[in-house]
């Protein structure tokens, strides 16, 4: 009715009013020069998220998918030999795309709840003496399962398999939420999408290109036209677009990277952990478990939380959906009906996501779930009471 319920689902996030306003705008002519005025900045402080000096930046008028299909063309030729770990929904509809797309995937088959795996990833460039793998290709943050993998230990295997591989990651759902380090990392791709961390509408694909992958540009075989590197970045210099840009998006991001600057990167990935945390502390009095399997692979933007057995988990997302107005994230793939996603990133507050763990617990009641009402509230209140006062101590 009012339309102030919070999605608790892992993007698209919740728009600030902030930025709702600032994408409200009228046409401009983005062949004017006020265009440039506005675009410049953005790609320039676009490379601060990315935590990039090397890299460039793009915005092209996409979802995340299409970030994806913009690496991969923009790099690689068709046969191209690619390494990929299937570990999710994400990471296995990007597998989907190099296939479509003619590439040559080396898929490594993990189970579900586990990230990326460096070490079998070093086994398999080792055992590629001709050395035929032209990129190895990570989800940072698999949406679908709630892990964060560590993308350093990913780099760190080719480097130590002395392999000549391009690095590209998947940084959809963590970008502008968690830790994310281009440069460091020696990421050559990095993907994400205006609307999770930046908290805008969907609809621009954002990404950060290292200088090799740039050069990679010039060789790869691979057919692209809308997403051709080449081309947008022959009309940013000038500060333009090859065809016409999403304005409301481009105004919402510079507004969103305000914002983000404004807190201080730091700050709102400390947030991230501090809501995540307090969901985690709430799924443990609730005596269920997450699908990730370990502690450092559990994701600060997104929990995947396993029903009991007996329970679906459909069952769950529906009724809330329907009982109380909130959404919440369904199973994907091979988690459908066995879990339940809770989306924290973005514009969230404590009191947000308590909200968002009441109207859980009261699906949850309503389907005689074997919990008790208020249990994970209270152990989330009782992490805010304590991790909010240290953080604003802190900033004192
Ligand atoms: C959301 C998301 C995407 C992109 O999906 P789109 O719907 O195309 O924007 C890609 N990867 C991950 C990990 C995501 O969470």
């Amino acid at each position: 009715m009012f339309g102030l319920n919070p999605a608790f689902i892992p993007g698209p996030t919740n728009i600030p009013d902030r930025l709702r306003a600032a994408m409200n705008v009228q046409t401009l002519d983005h062949r004017a020069p006020d265009f440039v005025s506005v675009f410049a900045p953005v790609l320039a402080d676009l490379k601060k998220v990315f935590r990039t000096e090397s890299g460039e930046t793009f915005v092209f008028p996409a979802s995340g998918t299409g970030g994806w299909e913009a690496a991969i063309t923009n790099t690689l030729s068709p046969g191209d030999k690619v390494l990929v770990a299937r570990y999710g929904m994400f990471s296995h509809r990007w597998i989907d795309m190099c296939q479509r797309h003619g590439l040559d995937v080396q898929v490594l088959e993990c189970e579900w709840g586990s990230g990326a795996p460096a070490d079998r990833f070093a086994e398999a460039l080792a055992a590629d003496s001709a050395q035929d793998i032209r990129a190895v290709l990570v989800t940072h943050n698999e949406t679908a399962t709630g892990v964060v993998s560590d993308v350093a230990a990913v780099r760190a295997a080719i480097d130590s398999a002395d392999h000549p591989a391009m690095l590209f990651v998947d940084c959809v759902s963590s970008l502008g939420s968690m830790d994310f380090r281009m440069d460091d990392w020696g990421v050559d791709i990095a993907i994400a999408g205006s609307q999770k961390g930046f908290m805008l509408a969907a609809g621009a694909a954002i990404l950060a290109a290292s200088p090799r992958a740039l050069e990679a540009t010039e060789r790869a075989g691979l057919k692209r036209c809308y997403f051709d590197f080449r081309d947008m970045r022959a009309a940013n210099a000038s500060g333009g677009f090859p065809y016409t840009p999403p304005l409301n998006l481009i105004f919402g991001l510079r507004e969103s990277l305000a914002m983000l600057f404004e807190e201080g990167l730091d700050n709102v990935f400390a947030r991230h952990h501090r809501l995540a945390t307090g969901v985690r502390k709430a799924v443990d009095a609730w005596g269920l478990s997450l699908v990730a399997k370990s502690p450092e692979l559990q994701s600060d933007s997104v929990s995947a939380i396993y029903v009991p057995e007996g329970f679906d988990s459909n069952a769950l997302t529906d009724h809330a959906y329907e009982r109380y107005g909130v959404s919440f994230g369904i199973g994907l793939g091979e988690m459908n009906g066995k879990a339940f996603r809770i989306g924290h990133l973005g514009a969230l507050s404590d009191v947000m996501v308590l909200s968002g763990l009441a109207t859980i617990e009261m699906a949850m009641k309503d389907l005689r779930y074997p919990i008790e009402l208020g249990a994970g509230v209270a152990a989330a209140q009782e992490h805010f009471r304590n991790s909010t006062a240290a953080a604003i101590q802190a900033a004192a």
